[in-house]
């Protein structure tokens, strides 16, 4: 039931690209609130003006506010000022979105670099727990809320190739399941969304920004568009507050 999300304020971070910018547009257009949070200022204005349009369209009268933070999630300090890039009129939120992450590289283990590591941990793990803290302590004092984590195929089956990818999104489904269970007696939902292949930058800043490398990972299969998970998180947060989509595993239809 749409209605469900009227007037409710979401964080949806890697709003930028992706399944958060469709994320973003699709809570647009139910009447929530959005704060787009990520690195680029640039895109992230122009995701902004879609969710504003969105919104138009829409003729609802609820919601249609929106804010953009630009913030690097791998970083601590600016996950700690979260608050401070937030307008006032926008700090009381209902549902997290932790959408940030990356994969970068294929190489086996033994080549990566260290940078990469630690970047990939900052961001795909560290950054989705510090803000995870940040809202969780808000949901408890309010008593509701909804934690929305984007996993992976990848948290569930490793591949040669993606080990560090891997070990992050294995560590968003324990972390996920563990908050999860923390929270069971409380109004405050958690869900994981653990998509497979979706065609979005994704793939590009894989391949180092090598697009046709980027474009050969889809030959011979119809990859899911952003919009397909756009939506199932939109639909997990619009159950009934008694229902709790814990986890939900989408792939295109001739992704084995
Ligand atoms: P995109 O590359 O299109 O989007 C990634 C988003 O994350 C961008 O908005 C980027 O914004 C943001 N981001 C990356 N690093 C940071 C950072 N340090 N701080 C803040 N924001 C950051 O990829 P997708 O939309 O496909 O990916 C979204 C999520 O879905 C990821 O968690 C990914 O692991 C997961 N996923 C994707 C799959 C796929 O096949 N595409 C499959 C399974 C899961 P900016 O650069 O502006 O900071």
């Amino acid at each position: 039931n749409a209605t469900r999300l009227l007037n409710k304020t979401v964080i949806v971070t890697g709003a930028s690209s992706g399944i958060g910018a469709a994320t973003a547009v699709l809570f647009a257009k139910g009447g929530a609130n959005v704060i787009l949070l990520a690195r680029r200022a640039d895109a992230l204005a122009k995701v902004k003006e879609q969710c504003v349009q969105a919104h138009q369209a829409s003729g609802l009268k609820e919601g249609g506010q929106f804010a953009t933070v630009s913030l690097d999630v791998s970083d601590k300090t600016q996950i700690a000022s979260l608050w401070d890039k937030i307008p006032a009129e926008l700090r009381n939120v209902d549902i997290l979105v932790n959408n940030a992450g990356f994969v970068f590289g294929t190489e086996h283990v033994g080549d990566i670099k260290e940078d990469d590591i630690e970047a990939m941990f900052k961001t795909n793990v560290f950054g989705l727990i510090g803000l995870t803290q940040l809202l969780v302590k808000e949901f408890k004092q309010k008593n509701a809320g909804h934690v929305i984590n984007l996993g992976s195929i990848a948290g569930r089956e490793p591949y040669a190739g993606g080990s560090i990818y891997t070990a992050t999104k294995h560590a968003v489904n324990a972390f996920t399941g563990s908050l999860l269970r923390e929270l069971v007696s409380t109004p405050i939902r958690v869900t994981e969304i653990q998509p497979g292949m979706v065609e979005t930058e994704f793939s590009i800043v894989r391949f180092r920004g090598d697009e046709s490398a980027a474009k050969k990972v889809y030959q011979g299969m119809q990859p899911l568009v952003a919009e397909d998970i756009a939506e199932e998180i939109v639909w997990a947060a619009s159950r009934p507050p008694h229902v709790n989509i814990a986890e939900s595993l989408i792939f295109p239809v001739n992704q084995a």
